[in-house]
Formats: structure tokens, C-alpha cells, sequence
């Protein structure tokens, strides 16, 4: 008689809100094409106040890891057992892996970043970047920027976080050799004439602030600029619009969230997902 074992491994994502997060149309695409057939992805919303209790529900249920998104990549890091050291220097996690109720957090998303900017044909040794946002999003660039070697990094936040920022600044001239400046956003933001790569890593212009633009002034972008954008939903932003409009390259935040969930799937499962069957899965939901 054939072995019977409906167990399920469960995996997700915490967030709120979360509705809108397209992991699941990824992930579940990927456990599929790789005959994972009792693994499943959950789309959680937990509310900020409510993070411990979704942590020890996640332990209860023995479930094999989770992503967290908006609000919670800072905050999980105190309900962890080990934490990698890029995620440690990040001070953000958006993935947990559980293993016999060990978590141990790491983080994909500046990981994702770069194998886009790779697969753009953009090497940021040396080059001069601008990033909008000091979030989690946006420590987890910056970090991988400043490994990468980067030359010049400018943070570009609303003062109402300006320790934020300044953390993030102090991380990186600490730990990296990058020239790091944090730019209080007050105002419409000039983008300096010597930079070469402009990265939204705010959360403005996300599903169903579909509007939403970063308050720069866009004839500051010139053609000498590559810009990416961190959003994935929708992939085609105000942001990326204005870019296009100036004729330069740019990458949406779809490419990015494809990188992070195909490292995300081989930290969980220990194999390695089609990144064409997860990015067909993801262009089919957001058509
Ligand atoms: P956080 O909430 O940690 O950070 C968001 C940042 O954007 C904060 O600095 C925030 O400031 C700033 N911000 C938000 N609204 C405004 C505004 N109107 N003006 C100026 N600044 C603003 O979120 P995350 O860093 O986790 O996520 C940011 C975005 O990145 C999200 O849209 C998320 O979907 C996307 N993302 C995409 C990934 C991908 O793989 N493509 C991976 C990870 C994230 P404040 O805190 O004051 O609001």
C-alpha cells in the first residue's frame, strides 16, 4: 500500500497590510512546478501589536518558516534564536526559517536587489547611489550596496525619521567603507547630477496608493541614470513612469521580488525553484 502522509508544510508571509502581497501567486507557482504538492503558502495578516502571538503560533504549528513584510522586518528580530549576520547588520529579517523551533532570520531582500541590478548589467562598484526611505527595504540595499563597493550612498528620508536614517548612516560607516550622507526630505528632492543609480525603496506608490510619487523633481534624471523601483505591485509605477519619460533604464520591484522568493523557497526546502514559472505566475495575477 502506497505511504500515507497529508501533513502539510506550511510557510508564509506576515504583514499588514498584507492582502495585496503577491508571494503567494509565487510561491505556490514554484512549489507546484517542483512537485511540492503539500507545501503551502499563507497570507497572514498580523497586526503590529499582535507580532509575539502570530511568532508562537508559527512554533505551535511547527510551520517550516515565514516572510514579514510591512511592519514587522525590524520589530521580529527580538523574537528570534539566531540571526544571520547580513540580516544582523541589515537590523531587518524578512525571512525566518524554522527549524525544530529554532528561528533563524536572515535577509533576501538587498540579496534580491542585487541579482536584479546583475541581471540589468549594472555594477555598483563605484558607482554614486540615491536611495529614497530608510526602511527595511531600504538598510537592506544600502548594506549590499556598501559590500558591493559602492562609492557614494545618499538616504533620503522624511525627517519624522531622521534617527532612522542616522542609524542606518552610522551601520555603514561603521561596518563599511562607503561615503554615507542622510538627506532630510523636506521638500521636492533635486537628484545630485554625479549619481548613477536611484533606488525607490519607500513604500509610495504600493497597491492601492496606486498614485503615490516620490517627491522628487524628475527632470533632475538624466540618461547617465539607472533607476529601480522596489515595488512590485503594480510593477509599472508614477515613479517608473516619470523615469521612462526621460529615456532612461529602469527595473520595476517585480524582478527583485522574484530573486528574494526563489533564495526564500531554497532556504525553506533546499532546492532551486524556476524563476521563469514563478515570474509567468506573478505578470498572469497582476495582469
Ligand atoms: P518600511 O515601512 O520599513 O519602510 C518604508 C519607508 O518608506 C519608510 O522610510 C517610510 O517612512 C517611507 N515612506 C512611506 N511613505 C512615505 C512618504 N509618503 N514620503 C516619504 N517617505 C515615505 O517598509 P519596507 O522597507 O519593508 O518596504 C518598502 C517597500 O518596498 C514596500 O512597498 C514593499 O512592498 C517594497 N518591497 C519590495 C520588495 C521586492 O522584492 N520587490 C522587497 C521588500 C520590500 P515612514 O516610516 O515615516 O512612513
Amino acid at each position: 500500500m502506497k505511504e500515507q502522509n497529508y501533513l502539510d508544510n506550511l510557510v508564509g508571509v506576515f504583514g499588514h497590510p498584507v492582502a495585496e502581497n503577491p508571494g503567494v501567486v509565487i510561491q505556490e507557482a514554484a512549489f507546484r512546478n517542483l512537485g511540492l504538492e503539500r507545501w503551502h503558502f499563507l497570507t497572514v495578516d498580523v497586526e503590529p501589536g499582535s507580532l509575539g502571538d502570530a511568532i508562537k503560533g508559527l512554533k505551535a504549528m511547527k510551520m517550516r518558516g515565514i516572510n514579514c513584510t510591512i511592519p514587522h522586518k525590524i520589530e521580529v528580530l527580538k523574537y528570534l534564536d539566531k540571526v544571520a549576520p547580513s540580516a544582523k547588520l541589515i537590523g531587518a529579517v524578512n525571512t525566518i526559517i524554522n527549524e525544530n523551533g529554532t528561528l533563524t532570520g536572515e535577509n533576501t531582500d538587498g540579496k534580491g536587489f542585487m541579482i536584479a541590478l546583475e541581471s540589468a548589467g549594472v555594477n555598483p562598484a563605484e558607482k554614486s547611489v540615491v536611495v529614497f526611505g530608510a526602511g527595511g527595504a531600504s538598510r537592506a540595499i544600502c548594506v549590499e550596496l556598501a559590500l558591493a563597493g559602492a562609492r557614494k550612498l545618499t538616504i533620503v528620508n522624511i525627517p519624522k525619521d531622521s534617527a532612522l536614517a542616522e542609524s542606518l548612516v552610522r551601520i555603514l560607516k561603521e561596518n563599511t567603507r562607503v561615503a554615507t550622507e542622510y538627506v532630510p526630505w523636506a521638500g521636492t528632492f533635486k537628484i545630485p547630477a554625479d549619481t548613477d543609480i536611484v533606488v525607490n525603496a519607500t513604500s509610495i506608490g504600493l497597491y492601492p496608493n496606486v498614485t503615490g510619487k516620490p517627491d522628487v523633481d524628475y527632470d533632475t534624471i538624466t540618461t547617465r541614470m539607472y533607476v529601480q523601483d522596489v515595488i512590485p505591485n503594480p510593477a509599472f509605477t508614477p515613479f517608473l513612469r516619470e523615469a521612462d519619460k526621460r529615456g532612461v533604464r529602469w527595473q520595476s520591484g517585480m524582478q527583485m521580488l522574484i530573486n528574494q522568493a526563489a533564495l526564500n523557497i531554497t532556504m525553506w526546502t533546499g532546492l532551486k525553484p524556476d524563476k521563469e514559472v514563478m515570474r509567468q505566475a506573478l505578470e498572469a495575477a497582476l495582469a
